[in-house]
């Protein structure tokens, strides 16, 4: 090595040795004739001196330093007079007073600032990743993604799974995204596609016997972007043979808790809570329980039917339904922020949303003069009202009333500061309807994929009600994160077949895209399950943070580009004649 210390390593006991540190310039102060760097590497800083009296040579050297510059420096270890410590720096006892320099390439200017007070554009911060990967935050998260993803091995591999690779060139995944394609030059006018996860493969791997997969797996979905997502994200993808529910929950959890032991120096209590998707949907409106906090969710439609509120009546008459929440000790926010919460709901695509106040004369609110005194108290008993509460009400479609209350519940956790920043709350939410209703299109979707194993009990709706079958299904959930999906899988050739059939693949069709997997099927397929774990989203969750580009190393913009390569780019000529591919030229 050109080192023989890294700069985050010296100490007052390394005194009076010698050093030879490698790294980047970070700042250069000249003080008094005694130039002072601090140098970076990936470990830390360390402060280097240039004292003519020390060695006029390379303080002469020295002056040609400039922040970036990439130097090696020998020299003396020196504990730092008392008062000139810096208590901050782990090497802020000593600094090494350099006897050789030797510059190994000069910086340009640099176009953002390599440190952490400054923050430059997004656009810009991508196109000189390198720079910004520089950063000490930056350099935190990556290795924190490290850190994550081998505790996430170490515990795989004592559990006896095996790590097999599947290929990157596939036919088709049915993750219901789109996929990025990759034209083939040896047969022209076909294409690969890109991975949207190696979904088949593990399952074909378990018909072949490799009983416990995992792979730490690049995904592929040619999705329009939001800020936690990306065209390229990993997963932690895993399956196990002649495993149910219960034992792919049970390896994840301990997983999960093996990883917080090791990298956040935590210990998870265990089991996480399992939740049925429909008690979920009840509490919190949605399927993804941020459950640091209450503020549960009440259906009130029975209640509602006794008022006088022609609003209710209208939507109890449409099949809708009346949920209230109950602010806890809110009743004092002004009708400001309350018309702020009822555009709110608006904005979700609710009608509108009623708000009553608890106070020691009772419900006071607009609306209340349609609640005849009873139902007012049934009202205050269900939502255990109490003076200086605030009850918040929708009444809507299903689908509307859930997904309105579920954010104004996750709103007022926020508002309020319910919620405990340090806490991390993981649960499993079960049992999922299989199928989904596409209303767009009229038709029945998967609620995952489509190789979810129906409830055994539910076979027989199939064909006359697949809103009524439940599928095998799970994920899992922290502080409202939806951190991964699985199910037990579909092992019947003819169970398959049905699934395909109902949301709307052909047998025909079913053949031409997985008939390999079906195939397969046939030779003896066990019984298998598994998941697929968002490992950009679980390490952003873990550094405490929202956006999961902070996280991987070269991630694109919204706009799906990548402005250090500028990809996408066009191809040469000769690349598309090779590929047998027209581009039709700009403006016809
Ligand atoms: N392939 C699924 C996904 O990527 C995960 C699974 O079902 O294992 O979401």
């Amino acid at each position: 090595m050109l080192r023989t210390h890294n700069c985050g390593e010296l100490r007052g006991k390394d005194a009076r040795k010698h050093s030879t540190l490698a790294g980047w310039v970070q700042t250069r102060r000249d003080h008094g004739g005694v130039i002072f760097i601090d140098l970076r590497d990936r470990w830390g800083l360390t402060q280097i001196v240039f004292d003519p009296s020390h060695n006029k040579k390379t303080h002469k050297q020295a002056e040609n330093l400039r922040r970036e510059d990439v130097i090696t420096a020998t020299g003396s270890i020196k504990e730092r007079k008392s008062g000139m410590k810096n208590k901050n720096l782990p090497t802020g006892e000593i600094e090494v007073f350099i006897d050789e320099l030797n510059i190994i390439n000069k910086a340009e200017t640099p176009p953002i600032e390599v440190d952490d007070r400054k923050e430059a554009s997004e656009e810009i911060r991508l196109k000189y990743r390198y720079l910004d990967l520089r950063r000490p935050s930056m350099q935190k998260k990556l290795i924190l993604r490290h850190k994550v993803v081998t505790a996430l091995r170490e515990f795989l591999n004592g559990e006896d799974f095996l790590e097999i690779e599947t290929p990157m060139l596939i036919k088709h995944t049915p993750e219901g995204a789109r996929d990025f394609v990759v034209p083939s030059r040896l047969h022209p006018g076909t294409f690969y596609s890109l991975p949207q996860s190696p979904q088949l493969y593990k399952q074909i791997l378990m018909i072949a016997g490799f009983d416990r997969y995992y792979q730490v797996a690049r995904a592929l979905r040619d999705e329009d972007l939001r800020v936690d997502r990306q065209p390229e994200h990993t997963q932690l993808d895993l399956e196990m043979s002649f495993a149910e529910e219960e034992d792919v929950l049970q390896i994840a959890e301990k997983m999960v808790a093996h990883v917080f032991k090791k990298v956040m120096k935590k210990e998870l209590k265990l089991p996480f809570a399992r939740i049925k998707y429909n008690d979920s949907m009840a509490k919190y409106g949605n399927d993804k329980p941020d459950l640091r906090f209450g503020l549960e969710l009440e259906d009130v439609t029975e209640i509602a039917k006794k008022s006088n509120f022609e609003v209710f009546h209208k939507v109890i008459k449409k099949n809708g339904i009346v949920k209230c929440i109950n602010a806890k000790n809110c009743g004092s926010f002004s009708r400001k922020k309350l018309d702020k919460y009822i555009a709110f709901a608006q904005e979700h695509g609710a009608s509108g949303l009623m708000w009553m106040r608890m106070t020691d004369d009772g419900l006071e609110s607009s609306v209340t003069k349609f609640f005849p005194p009873s139902v007012q108290k049934d009202l205050i008993k269900k939502m255990h009202a109490k003076t200086g509460d605030l009850l918040l009400l929708v009444a809507d479609s299903f689908k509307t009333t859930n997904n309105v209350l579920s954010r104004i519940r996750v709103k007022l956790g926020k508002e309020c500061e319910l919620i405990d920043q340090n806490e991390f709350n993981f649960c499993f939410i079960t049992d999922y309807p299989l199928f989904e209703w596409n209303e767009d299109e009229k038709k029945w979707d998967a609620m995952h994929h489509v190789f979810t194993m129906p409830k055994e009990e539910h076979i027989k709706y199939l064909d006359s009600e697949p809103g009524k079958v439940y599928g095998r299904l799970y994920d899992m959930v922290l502080n409202g994160i939806e951190l991964f999906s699985g199910s037990v899988r579909t092992y019947k050739p003819d169970v398959q077949e049905k699934l395909m059939e109902i949301i709307g693949i052909s047998k025909k069709q079913a053949e031409k895209k997985f008939g390999f997997l079906i195939e397969a099927y046939r030779y003896g397929a066990p019984i298998h399950a598994g998941f697929g774990l968002g490992i950009d989203r679980f390490v952003a969750l873990l550094a405490g943070l929202n956006d999961i580009r902070e996280v991987i190393a070269f991630p694109k913009t919204k706009s799906m580009e990548q402005p250090m390569d500028g990809c996408p780019s066009e191809l040469d000529a000769h690349q598309l004649k090779e590929l047998k591919l027209t581009i039709p030229k700009k403006n016809g």
